[in-house]
């Protein structure tokens, strides 16, 4: 019989009825399991997590609700291979993909640990110094930073299940504010196990941490002024979310991370053989194969000016074109299915858009020759490098995304016209640059910082320990204006900021200070 999966409401698991989705292997197209939030009381959900979930958070101090955190990702840490094996199974991840995820996520938990006990035993954070409002000390404000009372819905993509649930829980959770947290139901299988070892393990207090198998019903419609909405998935579901009357009408916070099309950028200087040559090649590769392509972060444009453009094909195409393809629990795969069905249907549709309306196929274009040597089976897409005939010929490269592995390279003739290129992917999340001559590093940061939420700058000095431009770290911000949805995440503090108010106290000075007293300054 087909595993049903349940949903984690109100302390206990509960089985939607009606027709449930189903969760499919990619690889097998073999349904592992069901799920359906059908006929769960999302108002009562929430009631729940409200009046269970955050009393029990908001009584600790950051430094308790940090070990809480440690405690989840020390969990996780311990299930590791049982999980890394549901990434492979149902999302079609090869070993390597799916400890991306894993262990991302035990580590960003961690990461968030290490901050709570920076933030020390108390309930309160500090922003800058007390103001004095008269000509003494007497009449004093000080801006200072509370929990909201309210719910963390988390609504996440089918690419990192156990990040995606983990690094949006961490910040959370560490601020004081209870998570319902909701998958992409099509690759659910890792985060409903993270659930029910978190569940299993009693790790956090009753209310806490919820969990949705399944849609979200009209669980939104129920958000009110101090909940918050974090999503991340498609621009399009991002942008229906934040304009629900219910969201609009109550001031809901709301955080989208949504489409980018990435970019790196080869400097004009950068000549092959170079160790900032390689650095960006392998960055590239990396991305086109690395889940199948399947990153927000992963590298959607490559920028190469037209005196590198000869050998830069010639290395990009040798290299995507040997990544093997294929079963990724097998050790010698490289690149996995993608991961439903849809997801073959559309960016093998886009791949062709692409052709149609001027993109020249280096490798790749489509679906790979038998990757499994047992027929047609499997959601496959064969890693491919388009290249654009000039900069600004085919518009669709800087206004779609291609989830899926695939980049295209784009030529440029002067760094001006490269800049304007890069911006008119409407904001990204990441772009990421190489070069060893300090002014085109400076012409392209000021030019471009502005639609980007993160710049990564390659050159020989850290070509040997550079950490690549699709890694989100916990310490850093992820999220970027226009097209990448307007959010910000993680970035320690920073991202705790959307589930805190941040109030100006002001009366008696000796009185304002001591509410606040022993408040770590952020
Ligand atoms: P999606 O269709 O928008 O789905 C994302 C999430 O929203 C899923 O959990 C989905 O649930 C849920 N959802 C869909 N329609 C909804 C609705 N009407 N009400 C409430 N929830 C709804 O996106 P996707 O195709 O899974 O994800 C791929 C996209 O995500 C790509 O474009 C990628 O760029 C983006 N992405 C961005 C980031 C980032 O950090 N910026 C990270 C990863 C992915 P169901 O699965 O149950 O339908």
């Amino acid at each position: 019989m087909t595993k049903k999966l349940g949903s984690w409401v109100s302390g206990g698991w509960v089985e939607g009825k009606g027709k449930p989705a189903q969760l499919v292997n990619p690889t097998s197209e073999e349904v592992l399991a069901e799920a359906s939030t059908d006929g769960i009381d999302m108002a009562q959900t929430l009631a729940f997590a409200r009046d269970k979930g955050g009393p029990a958070l908001r009584a600790l101090g950051f430094k308790e609700r940090g070990a809480l955190i440690r405690k989840l990702s020390r969990a996780i840490h311990e299930k590791r291979d049982e999980l890394i094996g549901l990434g492979v199974q149902n999302a079609g991840n090869t070993r390597s993909d799916a400890k991306f995820d894993v262990d991302g996520a035990s580590i960003t938990l961690a990461a968030y640990a290490d901050l709570a006990e920076e933030l020390g035993d108390t309930k309160v954070l500090v922003d800058g110094d007390a103001i004095n409002l008269g000509r003494s000390s007497k009449l004093a404000a000080q801006h200072a930073y509370f929990p909201l009372h309210g719910v963390a819905v988390h609504v996440n993509a089918f690419n990192f299940p156990a990040w995606g649930l983990a690094e949006k829980a961490a910040v959370a959770l560490l601020a004081g504010v209870p998570v319902i947290s909701k998958p992409a139901t099509s690759t659910a299988l890792m985060a409903h196990r993270l659930m029910e070892i978190v569940a299993e393990q009693q790790i956090l207090p009753p209310g806490a941490l919820s969990f949705l198998c399944g849609s979200t019903g009209d669980l939104i419609s129920h958000l009110r002024g101090q909940d918050v909405l974090a999503f991340t998935g498609s621009g399009q579901t991002g942008t229906r979310l934040r304009g629900m009357p219910n969201v609009l009408a109550h001031s809901v916070r709301v955080n989208v991370e949504a489409d980018s099309l990435n970019a790196a950028i080869l400097g004009p200087d950068v000549e092959s053989g170079t160790e900032t040559f390689d650095l960006f090649v392998k960055d590239v590769v990396r991305d086109v194969t690395q889940k199948a392509g399947q990153k927000c972060t992963a590298i959607r444009r490559v920028f190469v000016h037209v005196d590198r453009l000869e050998a830069v094909r010639e290395v990009l195409a040798e290299r995507i074109g040997e990544a093997k393809v294929g079963d990724p629990s097998r050790e010698d795969v490289v690149v996995g299915p993608v991961a439903t069905k849809k997801q073959q249907q559309d960016v093998l549709a886009m791949i062709d858009r692409f052709v149609k309306a001027g993109c020249k196929a280096v490798v790749g274009g489509g679906k790979p020759k038998d990757p499994l040597g047992a027929g047609d089976k499997g959601f496959f897409v064969a890693p491919t490098l388009l290249e654009v005939p000039a900069v600004d010929a085919v518009a669709d490269v800087h206004e779609h995304e291609i989830f899926g592995p695939c980049t295209t390279l784009i030529p440029y003739d002067s760094t001006e016209s490269m800049i304007a290129a890069v911006r008119r992917g409407g904001g990204g999340l990441v772009a990421s640059l190489y070069s060893d001559d300090k002014s085109v590093v400076r012409d392209v940061v000021f030019g471009i910082a502005s639609s980007h939420g993160r710049l990564v700058i390659g050159n020989e000095k850290v070509a040997g320990s550079a950490l690549p431009p699709g890694t989100v770290m916990a310490q850093l911000v992820h999220g970027g204006p226009g097209r990448a949805g307007g959010g910000e995440e993680l970035g320690g503090f920073r991202g705790m900021e959307l589930y805190l108010q941040r109030v100006a106290l002001q009366g008696y000075g000796p009185l304002v200070a001591s509410l606040v007293d022993g408040g770590k300054r952020v």
